[in-house]
């Protein structure tokens, strides 16, 4: 069988259908045939749009950054192969050796080791500071200072960053701002309206939502650092899959509602562990007992977030009873998921840290983090209430 545009071994890749698909077809192709060398001319010189090879771009990356796109309120975002890509692209796509970068002191783990061990073996020096505290990070510039990267709420104490004043900061002294807003998401936060010059995303976490795909995005207000980033994504492989595309697609389109949901269901079981004997602080940042209460509602708004925080009253030994009884909860070191998962930084994230600088973050033997997923609120209370119960009794 021979058709006119394909090969004996590749006839037309679609049935023809006069009717569309309702679902972004999925587009695993790696290779984009073209008609003609001028055609191909027409594309590389921009006068049409086309892809030529998937590494440079496919469709299913493009449909997903179109949509978050959308919903930061800018255009020529770079989706990348994870989260941790997009922090790449962001710090080493764009920073050079001698140039200097202040990072958030209570950073995604993996972006700690980054600032502290992979930039300054490339001649790029990082300094940690509190972004609650704005005087602390305008200490730390220096004349190279050219970014200062933060989280908008902190893992794993949920401290909300001085953003409003971060970003008078930098605007001031030309430094870029870069948001990661994996914790707050775009329903929650919108950075650019504040100032913000990059965004990150994980879309692993909520964005995606269903643990079954790892993602990540990064993008500027200056589509000239969009074009960096692009360039050095596609030239190091950080390019997604399409079929991870293609499954956050279908993950986002849920996103409001999923998000919206376990949003809810945190401030109310925020409120419940508060109640509950055995329980001896709750952090959750749109509490009126959360430190950064304030920034919080000015920052956030009435959105919050799905984290809330604990500390368990017992030690290693209550926590490990927890875990074990806080039945249909995934204790996993993630966030985001259909289901509700428990985080316990002193055995996980935090375990590299000693006990002494655990204890000065305030992360005890007790001390758990909870993404709040979307069970029913009720039953998830429930099982809260019978897990804190049982481990504390
Ligand atoms: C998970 C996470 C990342 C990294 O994303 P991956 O998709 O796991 O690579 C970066 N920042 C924050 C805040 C995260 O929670």
């Amino acid at each position: 069988m021979r058709n006119s545009k394909g090969s004996l071994m590749r006839p037309d890749p679609l049935p023809y259908s006069a009717s569309r698909p309702v679902v972004t077809p999925l587009s695993p192709s790696v290779v984009y045939a073209s008609d003609t060398p001028d055609a191909l001319d027409d594309q590389y010189e921009g006068r049409v749009h086309g892809y030529t090879y998937s590494r440079e771009g496919h469709p299913n990356a493009d449909v997903v950054a179109k949509r978050l796109d959308a919903m930061e309120g800018v255009s020529g975002g770079v989706v990348t192969s994870s989260g941790m890509a997009a922090v790449s692209t962001v710090l080493i796509g764009l920073l050079k050796a001698g140039d200097h970068v202040i990072g958030a002191n209570q950073l995604y783990g993996r972006s700690l080791r980054l600032m502290a061990e992979d930039l300054p073996r490339l001649g790029i020096a990082t300094t940690l500071a509190d972004p609650s505290d704005v005087k602390a990070i305008e200490g730390a510039i220096r004349p190279e200072t050219k970014m200062i990267l933060v989280e908008v709420v902190s893992n794993p104490t949920l401290a909300v960053a001085d953003i409003t004043g971060l970003a008078k900061l930098c605007a001031d002294s030309n430094i870029l701002l870069v948001v990661d807003n994996t914790f707050t998401t775009p329903r929650g936060f919108r950075p650019f309206e504040h100032g913000a010059d990059i965004v990150i995303h994980s879309i692993t976490k909520l964005l995606a939502g269903h643990s079954d795909v790892m993602l990540g995005y990064a993008v500027a207000r200056d589509p000239a650092i969009n074009d960096r980033m692009r360039v050095f994504c596609v030239t190091t492989g950080m390019t997604p899959s399409p079929f991870d595309c293609w499954l956050a697609e279908r993950g986002m389109l849920s996103f409001e509602l999923r998000f919206d949901r376990a949003q809810e269901t945190a401030a109310l079981l925020a409120d419940h562990l508060a109640e509950m004997p055995g329980i001896k602080r709750v952090i959750y940042p749109m509490r009126v007992d959360h430190p950064d209460a304030d920034r919080a509602s000015e920052l956030l708004g009435s959105s919050g977030c799905n984290m809330v925080s604990f500390e368990l009253s017992g030690g290693r030994a209550a926590a490990n009873i927890f875990t074990r009884e806080a039945e249909g909860l995934n204790f996993a070191p993630t966030l985001g998921d259909v289901g509700t998962t428990l985080s316990h930084p002193a055995s996980s994230s935090h375990r590299a840290l000693s006990a002494d600088d655990r204890t000065a973050l305030g992360l005890s033997e007790g001390f758990f983090r909870v993404s709040v997923g979307l069970e029913e609120p009720d039953a998830l209370l429930q099982v809260f209430a019978n897990a804190v119960r049982t481990a504390t009794s």
